[in-house]
């Protein structure tokens, strides 16, 4: 892998300043900063070949359409997808789970179940509550012990013929948490429930592979993965996607229209009405470019040694609560945690006069709060481009906010 130092210059927003302060960006679990190749490629995109893709004849919109698709394909080949066709361009991981739960509709009924974990994103609970409204199904939460790991024995006994659908974080974006996402689709798969899993945290800090997982989806975010925003993916399994009907009606998703009835274009067409985030996407393909010439495994060792570091000083200090399993072999890029005695918004306002980006709050996961009873926490989550003197700086900015508002 290149030198830390190398990357952070890749980064150029990486050089400002915060109140004086060189900035420290923790916050990565809520967006990644954007490397200058992807920032270029955008730029690339809209000064010389910026066109519509499909159908046009003329050279911008083929070469527009060519980037575009060999885009899905690096994606394809990132999460290990047997088709191309089976990765589809979203928004995001919001979008991908929207999509799942709408065109689920037709497969479910009332009594039906439909499990998550008791700590996801809102974004893998409501699409679900939505579908619960139309069919009658009910969304139950699985248990999670005292650290917000799934308990096994307690999900195998929700198991029955009931669940037809399985909707799992692969790592907890409040938390940290790596849950064991191929042994929890292995079980819904013995009663014969369709699985989701929601890769928003997991897909920017390892490597993923869905043949392995044998999950029938598999959603993720650009942003939080060195993309821009607006774009991310759905993989899904041929057999399921071709299954699902249309998510939207429009242009690009069919093969005739005509008032008698419309037939559907092929996959992944067929779930990608309207005009998409072209240069999102091709910038996505540049984004997992980069994150491959770094290595996807130095990217998660890195990150670990942070997380380590990060783990043992904050522990080191005192007087702060930190959230989530402490077993770090089964933690990623997110270290939550609570200063006893001072309110989370206070501690990282004050931090941000120190430069350093922190989220402070629920995190989009308020189950998680009301089930360790705390208004939030203070979440620090790191990047490839992060290092070890951050970390202090981190630790530093504690001790003085400690000292402040205690
Ligand atoms: C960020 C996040 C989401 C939502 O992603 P969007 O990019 O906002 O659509 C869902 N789940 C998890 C675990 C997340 O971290």
């Amino acid at each position: 892998m290149k030198s830390i130092a190398e990357i952070r210059r890749d980064f150029p927003i990486l050089e400002r300043k915060i109140g004086g302060n060189p900035l420290v960006y923790f916050d990565n679990g809520a967006t990644s900063q954007k490397p200058q190749q992807v920032i270029d490629s955008i730029v690339h995109f809209y000064t010389t070949y910026n066109a519509n893709i499909h159908r046009g004849v003329h050279t911008l919109s083929q070469e527009a359409t060519e980037a575009y698709e060999v885009a899905r394909k690096k994606l394809q080949k990132h999460i290990n997808a047997a088709k191309s066709y089976e990765v589809i361009f979203t928004s995001g991981t919001t979008e991908g789970i929207n999509l799942v739960a709408t065109c689920l509709t037709p497969f479910l009924k009332a009594g039906d179940e439909i499990l998550v974990l008791t700590t996801e994103h809102h974004s893998n609970i409501v699409p679900w509550q939505l579908l619960a409204e139309r069919t009658g199904a009910v969304v139950r939460p699985i248990p999670v012990d005292k650290e917000g790991m799934i308990l096994m024995e307690d999900f195998k006994a929700m198991l029955s013929e009931r669940t037809k659908v399985v909707s799992c974080q692969h790592v907890s974006n409040a938390l940290g948490n790596v849950h064991p996402v191929k042994e929890i689709i292995a079980l819904a798969h013995s009663v014969g429930a369709v699985t989701l899993i929601d890769g928003a945290q997991s897909c920017p800090h390892f490597a993923i592979d869905v043949q392995d997982l044998d999950t029938d989806f598999f959603v993720a975010s650009g942003h939080k993965m060195y993309a821009p925003t607006g774009i991310g993916f759905l993989y899904g399994k041929e057999a399921w996607l071709k299954k699902l009907p249309p998510y939207k009606g429009g242009g690009d998703m069919i093969k005739t229209v005509c008032f008698e009835g419309t037939t559907y274009a092929d996959l992944p067409y067929k779930l990608e009405a309207g005009t998409p985030n072209i240069c999102g996407g091709i910038a996505y393909g540049v984004a997992i470019d980069y994150m491959h010439s770094l290595g996807m495994a130095d990217i998660a060792a890195h990150e670990h040694a942070l997380l380590k570091y990060a783990h043992e000083q904050i522990r080191a200090l005192g007087g702060i609560t930190i959230y989530g399993t402490h077993d770090l072999e089964r933690k990623a890029g997110v270290i939550s945690f609570n200063v006893e005695g001072a309110h989370p918004y206070d501690v990282g306002t004050l931090l941000d006069q120190m430069g350093i980006a922190v989220r402070t709050g629920h995190h989009c996961a308020q189950p998680v709060m009301d089930f360790y009873h705390i208004p939030g926490t203070i979440r620090a989550s790191f990047a490839v481009y992060n290092t070890l003197e951050e970390v202090d700086r981190l630790i530093l900015g504690l001790q003085k906010a400690m000292k402040m508002l205690l």
